[in-house]
């Protein structure tokens, strides 16, 4: 079969953040010191020949660059300083926008503005549609003497059918390009024969991986992955109270600070605050080899994430201490900031790392025991 080459591929991966692959001489140290590297998925050595090669189609079929964690090993060790982690990284922004029929996620990670212009403009529709569009108006008769009444002034109910278009659109974006992840990975190798048995077996490797990113562990510095995984899981539960339980989560009624509704609420902000404190500090100290390279689409992440907190603790205080139009002004805030963080980060931009990376795992294991049944079968055909 012909090998198809882009010579200008770089030039395209370029546009995804800044990689230095061009002084890598293949000297394969990186993929002998990467804790994730094995005899089936040689990284990142393999890729960035891939790259140097511009084998494009070739890359666009590879797993690899889900399989790091971005320890940043290979790129203290790499003897050219050709930073072969942030390719990984840089790679993974790449397939991303394979993986997106619609396109956007290429946009996102290549222009600022139209990521920072999305999130304006879904921004302000929210702020207009709370705001202007609201019936009840912002300030209304229903404070002070009132008090706080959040589900008066706007309809939990309104909110909930709102919350739930928005997941299962957003739902419906994400599993589309984890279909495409399928078919580029999977299915364009006619070669492999997964049997339906393997792919029952091996789900527990999703579900598993997604919920304890247990592979950080097996990088040398272990904080990590204890400050990734508390962020994420805030940020998972934040989700689910929010978009799927709003009902539960959103009441006029304020509970005791043990009640489930308030104890899992406290835990997620401080998920978030924690992890994004090390995020923060990490990318403005640069001391760490990961945090050298902060392409635009970390910070606009961590900054959504760091006003959604912070908008979600001052709207908690507010309600408590009874104050009416600090509490629905900060609402609009709170929901302006999330609302377009949800649209845009989940499937396009910096969020679908956290669901490519665990499907990633799930193929990378279906392929590998394919791989192990086939060299098997050779083995058995040669010697016999
Ligand atoms: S260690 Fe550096 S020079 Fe050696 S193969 Fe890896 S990226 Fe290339
Ligand atoms: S950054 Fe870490 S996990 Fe990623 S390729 Fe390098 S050594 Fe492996």
């Amino acid at each position: 079969m012909a090998i198809r080459v882009n010579p200008g591929f770089i030039d395209v991966l370029d546009k995804f953040g800044r990689e230095n692959i061009q002084l890598c001489y293949q000297c394969g140290d990186c993929s002998a010191v990467c804790p994730h590297a094995d005899e089936f998925y040689k990284f990142p050595r393999k890729p960035i020949r891939q790259l140097q090669m511009g084998l494009e189609k070739k890359i666009e079929t590879t797993l690899e660059p889900w399989l790091c964690y971005y320890c940043g090993d290979c790129s203290d060790l790499c003897p050219r300083n050709a930073d072969p982690g942030a390719t990984m990284m840089i790679l993974r922004r790449y397939l991303s926008s394979v993986y997106d029929w619609t396109g956007l996620s290429r946009k996102f990670y290549t222009s600022y503005k139209w990521e920072l212009g999305a999130i304006t403009i879904i921004g302000l529709m929210i702020t207009l549609l709370f705001s202007v569009f609201n019936p009840n108006g912002i300030v209304t008769s229903l404070t002070p003497e009132g008090g706080v009444k959040v589900n008066e002034m706007f309809p939990v109910e309104t909110v909930n059918t709102g919350a739930h278009i928005m997941l299962i659109t957003i739902a419906g974006f994400l599993i589309s390009n984890i279909i495409r992840m399928w078919y580029f990975t999977i299915l364009k190798d006619k070669t492999l024969k997964i049997s339906f048995s393997s792919y029952v077996i091996q789900f527990r490797q999703l579900i598993i991986h997604f919920a304890t990113q247990v592979r950080f562990s097996k990088c040398k510095d272990k904080k990590y992955w204890g400050f990734h995984w508390i962020l994420m899981s805030g940020y998972t539960l934040m989700f689910i109270l929010i978009v799927g339980n709003l009902k539960w989560f959103q009441t006029d009624k304020i509970y005791l600070w043990y009640h489930p509704q308030r104890l899992l609420g406290y835990y997620s902000t401080f998920g978030l605050l924690l992890g994004l404190v090390y995020f923060f500090y990490g990318r403005i100290k640069k001391a760490d080899q990961i945090f050298k390279l902060s392409h635009l689409s970390d910070w606009i992440f961590i900054v959504l994430l760091l006003f959604t907190t912070v908008s979600g603790i001052l709207l908690h205080i507010f309600r408590i201490e009874g104050m009416p139009v600090a509490t629905y002004y900060t609402y609009i805030i709170h929901m302006a900031v999330l609302v377009p963080m949800l649209c845009v980060e989940v499937p396009f931009s910096k969020w679908s790392h956290l669901a490519y990376r665990p499907f990633a795992i799930y193929f990378s294991e279906l392929k590998k025991s394919a791989l192990s049944i086939r060299n098997r079968e050779k083995l058995f055909l040669k010697h016999n």
